[in-house]
């Protein structure tokens, strides 16, 4: 089984203090290349140098909607010269989060769109961040998106009929961990309809261990196998066959490279 870890925090503390062991434990599992999302430009700035160290390591740059009250004109400058970077293959996150309010609407709004005009402008997917915001993420993407050749809803927990009006869009949907969990039926029915042609994985680490290594505190790539497996399952499809689907999916959605 070979997975590409769509989304990751390699940066954070908790992995980037072991990124060697974190890297050959991902790699023993089947799980060989990665995409560490920055959340802001201190934390892109460390994805886009742990990247020129590591095969098969990708970025995504962007500034989370949490920070979107802070973020100044000279911080969208810089975003736009990480984005020229060779080994960044994506925009984000970014997107709305009305769960928690860190940044007011008006800050998150106009820091997406900002992203979405980036976006555009370097011909680079988008991973979109949405909750508890998906008229307005959907409204936004209609008013801003238009240039935007590519868009990905990742670790989605949005319904069944919602994930129907995505893909009705054209865009892809991603699952991490949580689908795994007790609680989570909601999240299942979704990726029950979603194909696997259009579906990823991620693992969103340091956060959110799968089922079933709900336990262990911080999640890692290695673990993204479990919820390859439980999705594979949950679609009645050979667990090597969904592998090589999602896999092929996140390459060319990424436009990455054969992996080295
Ligand atoms: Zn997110
Ligand atoms: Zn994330």
């Amino acid at each position: 089984m070979e997975l590409i870890d769509t989304h990751c925090h390699l940066t954070f503390p908790e992995l980037v203090d072991n990124i060697e062991a974190v890297l050959q434990r991902s790699k023993a599992a089947g799980v060989t290349a990665w995409i560490t999302v920055g959340t802001d430009n201190a934390e892109n700035q460390k994805a886009v140098e742990l990247a020129e160290k590591f095969d098969n390591l990708y970025v995504a740059v962007g500034i989370h909607p949490h920070e979107a009250k802070n973020v100044t004109n000279d911080d969208i400058k810089q975003l736009k010269q990480f984005a020229r970077n060779e080994k960044v293959v994506a925009i984000g996150e970014t997107g709305l989060d009305f769960h928690y309010d860190f940044s007011s609407p008006a800050e998150q709004i106009r820091l997406f769109a900002a992203h979405l005009q980036l976006a555009a402008e370097s011909n680079l997917p988008v991973i979109i961040h949405s909750r508890k915001s998906f008229e307005e993420t959907l409204d936004i993407l209609d008013r801003h998106g238009t240039g935007v050749g590519k868009i990905l809803f990742h670790c989605f927990g949005y319904t069944a009929q919602e994930a129907k009006i995505i893909l009705k869009k054209g865009f892809h949907i991603s699952f991490t961990g949580q689908v795994t969990f007790k609680n989570a039926q909601k999240t299942r029915e979704a990726a029950e309809i979603v194909p696997a042609e259009k579906l990823m994985i991620e693992t969103d680490c340091p956060y959110m261990s799968p089922e079933p290594m709900r336990k262990q505190k911080i999640n890692e790539p290695a673990l993204l196998i479990h919820t390859a497996k439980f999705l594979a399952e949950l679609k009645n499809i050979p667990p090597e066959d969904f592998a090589q689907t999602v896999t092929n999916t996140s390459r060319v959605f990424f436009n990455l490279p054969q992996i080295k």
